[in-house]
């Protein structure tokens, strides 16, 4: 089924297409109610390319997952990006001053768009390499001196290692505080802390206070941690160099695009690693349309409360708890994480033997749709995921990227494949 999108935008017809039709499946009633939540359509009534290039659209329940791409823009950074992209602009003079507006805005010495979160990590490794060996550009990772050792946690390490080592850097691991007070010496560039992280004995403050004592910048990746909002001046006003946030995850801007903030001996040298600069961030060119929408975003969320998100989060959770309450045996529940993706999510716990289907079979009939639904990964499984505990028996939905009317739809389509009829 083609879907109800023009160029990423939710029209009010395609989405009263598209509901129509999941209303005719359900044999539902009307969706007026929550139609009149729509957003404003955008100005841009361009070719639909999903239903040219035979794309399906989905409906979000899982979180800001990369391979879902992650978030959708709200309509006035779509905007934004619209209107950035009609005229060139010299891309230096765009990129330093976003990075003045954000800074400013963030309340922070500096700050640089980059593209995403793993590579503003690359940046702040490059201005950490930079500032150690005073090193240039094009001698990243090649040729950047004796200085090449960053410090982490053993607990914190993780598959963005991989964007540090892109600057020729190898890694220290410590466990203790003893550990990390003797890993320091003449080749030490930087220190990184993984915010999210679930393992890991030494805690922010001292992290840093042993940094700091001997004159090393440390870095940390808060890539998935707005909200709440006040996270994006919590850890530079906490006295890390360098912080690291995905701009199109929670912040809602596009999916290339995030920040790197600080304090500007460092920002000011990642901006000289930044494109179009022939070093290792050449391959990580954020466009005019995505550094504009990156601030458009910042606009848009800090127009925002963490108050009205969590309310209007939990208000969709609960629409689909409220739906599928009656199924025999189910349990709902709500559970928000503590660090990362701190937003409601609804647990719906059943016992596969009465209702003959286990979770992950309902989470894949779920994909299944013409209209995909899927579902946050602990669904069904013995792993946690994005902050949420393993589910084995249970369906997991994440409400914070759903479009509107999309809980409804949510609830209705997982009550009928629970309690479909076996053959
Ligand atoms: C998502 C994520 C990243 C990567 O973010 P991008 O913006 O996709 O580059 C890095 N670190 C953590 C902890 C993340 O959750």
């Amino acid at each position: 089924m083609a879907a109800g999108n023009k160029s990423g935008t939710i029209t009010r017809r395609g989405f009263l297409q598209r509901s129509q039709a999941m209303m005719a499946v359900l044999g539902a009633g009307s969706l007026v109610g929550s139609t009149e939540a729509l957003a404003a359509p955008t100005k841009t009534t361009g070719t639909d390319y999903y239903s040219k290039l035979g794309v399906k659209t989905l409906i979000n329940a899982a979180g800001t997952y990369t391979f879902l791409t992650a978030a959708v823009m709200p309509p006035q950074v779509r905007d934004a990006v619209y209107e950035a992209a009609k005229h060139p602009v010299y891309l230096k003079d765009l990129q330093v001053k976003a990075g003045e507006y954000l800074a400013k805005k963030l309340r922070c010495e500096g700050a640089v768009v980059t593209c995403g979160a793993s590579s503003a990590l690359t940046l702040a490794a490059a201005a950490c390499v930079t500032a150690a060996n005073n090193c240039k550009p094009e001698d990243i990772p090649q040729n950047i001196g004796s200085k090449n050792e960053v410090i982490v946690q053993h607990g914190h390490r993780y598959g963005y290692d991989h964007a540090l080592e892109l600057c020729g850097l190898k890694f220290v691991e410590v466990v203790t505080m003893e550990d990390y007070r003797k890993a320091f010496n003449e080749k030490t560039v930087m220190t990184n802390f993984f915010n999210a992280a679930e393992h890991g004995e030494i805690g922010h403050k001292d992290w840093l206070a042993i940094a700091h004592e001997h004159n090393v910048p440390c870095c940390i990746d808060a890539a998935a941690d707005m909200p709440p909002i006040e996270n994006l001046w919590k850890y530079t006003e906490m006295g890390f160099d360098l912080v690291c946030f995905s701009g199109g995850k929670g912040i809602r801007g596009p999916q290339n695009a995030g920040l790197l903030l600080g304090k500007k001996h460092y920002t000011d040298l990642a901006h000289a690693n930044n494109n179009p600069v022939d070093g290792v961030a050449r391959g990580m060119k954020v466009a005019k349309e995505q550094i504009v929408g990156m601030v458009a975003a910042i606009d848009w969320l800090l127009e925002q409360s963490n108050e009205s998100m969590t309310k209007e989060f939990t208000r969709r959770a609960e629409a689909i708890g409220n739906i599928v309450k009656d199924v025999p045996t189910m349990q709902v529940t709500y559970f928000t994480p503590p660090a990362a993706n701190q937003v409601p999510h609804v647990i719906m716990t059943f016992d596969p033997a009465a209702l003959g289907i286990t979770a992950k079979e309902a989470q894949q009939k779920l994909r299944e749709l013409d209209m995909p639904i899927e579902l946050n990964p602990a669904t069904g499984s013995t792993r946690s995921s994005g902050g949420v505990p393993p589910h084995p028996n249970a369906l997991v939905a994440t409400t914070w990227m759903l479009n509107p009317g999309e809980d409804e739809i949510i609830g209705k389509q997982i009550k009928a494949i629970l309690t479909k009829k076996k053959a």
